[in-house]
């Protein structure tokens, strides 16, 4: 079975090479159909996390081992998807296996402190140069919620200011506009990357501003890196103001061994992280200066209270420990994100190629294809992309066995190697030389 040849209908138009893309995916994935079919019986849609649909139907896995996964009907794949950052250590991390097992051997639900908590407390800190104290949570939704509550408690102020298309979780999201499900802050909005405009905001808003919250890479909103400049004048600006400066580092703490603060040697006051960091488990961790969270102390008068059944739970505190100190050394952290930095190259030098309008943004081992012509320094270039190009580009990897997110989003895992960068190298050459015809041309010198 030969499921990636596209037939001749393929460059006809973009209509006829999608139609062409899903009637292959549908033959092949029968299996992955009637689950997605059962599955729309008790989850709306089928659905229970909105990254997990997309047309016709998601391919379900059933196994998986190293950054290789197995779906529902059999077939292989290089996963690109990486659980959405979660995924670093891949699927079967001998020493996260170990941790978890005998974790479960001493029993779970303890409903007391453990012999971990504090460790990865201690491992944290001392990795992440703004961290001097942290508390943990069970997601990065939980963590910016938790940060910016804090922030509006420590000054006594409202209002958040945040950048569009940025994604700080299920209730924060701000792409096209932001969500009606959005916890109802008082929000400032400024364009990313925008210097003077973002500083102007901050001066207006000073008085009443609790809060900058901002991604130093622009995960959700396309991968899109910050300057060094840009951060530098947020963290001069709200010392001004009076407000906090907030890190979403739940993407980006894994794009280099000391997080991109500790990269571009910029320090916020507070700093959220998720993800991978419990080692495979749901995790969400703020904290930041010692002066802030300490605030937190329970012995301490005026105390804020910060409840949560599972934020100590064993497993993503053993299995968080065991990774960050055994696994992701400051080594394993540059090798991967090398390799993430040459699967880019290689990705724009392929659009040039095939004379392709295409970028490839990112920083390290989490990178977005987009169907623009780059530079892109913004999300507004990204604006008005035909979604039916993500669509196509999805179904065509999927069925040339790389698995990827809808919006085109990659990001690796410790386990790959030069193999899988080839192998997808490959595969993007292959898609692209087939379907040239239906792709944007390059405009102006991109
Ligand atoms: N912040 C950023 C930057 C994220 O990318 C995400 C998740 N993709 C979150 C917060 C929310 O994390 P979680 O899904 O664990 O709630």
């Amino acid at each position: 079975m030969n499921t990636s040849a596209p037939t001749n209908t393929s460059n006809i138009d973009l209509a006829a090479a999608l139609a062409d893309a899903e009637q292959r995916y549908e033959a092949a994935n029968p299996r992955s159909a009637e689950r997605h079919r059962a599955a729309a019986a008790h989850l709306p849609g089928g659905n229970t996390r909105a990254v997990m649909y997309y047309p016709p139907f998601p391919v379900a896995m059933v196994r998986g081992e190293g950054c290789r996964l197995w779906d529902m009907d059999g077939h292989a794949y290089t996963d690109f998807v990486s659980e959405y950052g979660a995924g670093l250590y891949g699927h079967s991390d001998p020493v996260i296996r170990e941790t978890l097992e005998a974790t479960l051997r001493d029993g779970w639900v303890l409903g007391a402190p453990n012999a971990y908590e504090a460790r990865l407390a201690a491992a944290l800190c001392e990795r992440f140069p703004a961290l001097e104290r942290v508390r943990f949570c069970n997601s990065g939704t939980e963590a910016n919620i938790m940060a910016v509550s804090t922030a509006r408690a420590v000054t006594g102020r409202t209002r958040i200011l945040v950048f569009r298309e940025a994604y700080h979780g299920g209730v924060l999201t701000f792409a096209h506009g932001g969500s009606e499900l959005n916890i109802p802050y008082d929000y400032v909005f400024a364009d990313y990357n925008d210097i003077d405009g973002t500083v102007a905001a901050i001066r207006a808003n000073a008085g009443e501003l609790a809060a900058v919250v901002v991604e130093p890479m622009l995960g959700g909103g396309g991968c899109i890196p910050a300057t060094r400049e840009f951060l530098v004048a947020l963290r001069q600006e709200t010392e001004k103001a009076g407000a906090l400066l907030v890190f979403d580092e739940v993407i980006t703490s894994r794009l280099a061994p000391h997080g991109l603060h500790g990269e571009h040697g910029v320090f916020p006051d507070l700093v959220t992280m998720g993800k991978y960091l419990g080692g495979g488990c749901s995790f969400g961790m703020f904290g930041g200066k010692a002066g802030i969270m300490d605030r937190f102390d329970p012995a301490s008068p005026h105390a804020f209270s910060h409840g949560g059944t599972f934020n100590n739970n064993v497993l993503s505190m053993s299995a968080g420990l065991a990774g960050l100190t055994r696994v992701l050394t400051p080594e394993a952290s540059r090798r991967m994100n090398g390799l993430g930095d040459q699967l880019r190259d290689r990705l724009n030098d392929l659009f040039g190629k095939h004379g392709v309008g295409g970028i490839v943004t990112g920083f390290g081992s989490v990178m977005n294809v987009h169907f623009v012509s780059g530079p892109v320094t913004t999300p507004a270039q990204l604006e008005g992309q035909d979604r039916r190009l993500f669509q196509l580009f999805q179904l065509e990897m999927i069925l040339r066995g790389q698995y990827i997110t809808s919006r085109g989003m990659l990001a690796l895992s410790l386990p790959f190697g030069q193999q899988e960068i080839d192998g997808f190298a490959d595969a993007f050459d292959d898609f692209l030389r087939t379907h040239r015809s239906v792709l944007p041309r390059p405009v102006g010198g991109g």
